[in-house]
């Protein structure tokens, strides 16, 4: 089972076995609605993020905008 999740995209099971499951659970308390400053969707993303993870991934592949 995995978890999608706006700021990091999809969560591996796998994960959990590091501490990541405490991790996930305190992101998504965490995590607010926002609006990606990118693509304009409603998105749920932590606080000091403003962008969703599709976007942040095109970033990363060096999509400019
Ligand atoms: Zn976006």
């Amino acid at each position: 089972m995995s978890y999608e999740d706006d700021n990091f995209g999809e969560w591996e099971e796998t994960w959990e076995e590091d501490g990541t499951k405490e991790f996930q659970r305190q992101v998504r308390e965490e995590s607010i609605e926002k609006k990606c400053s990118m693509c304009g969707n409603k998105v749920y993303l932590l606080p000091h993020y403003d962008k969703c993870d599709s976007c942040c991934r095109k970033l990363e592949s060096g999509y400019q905008w």
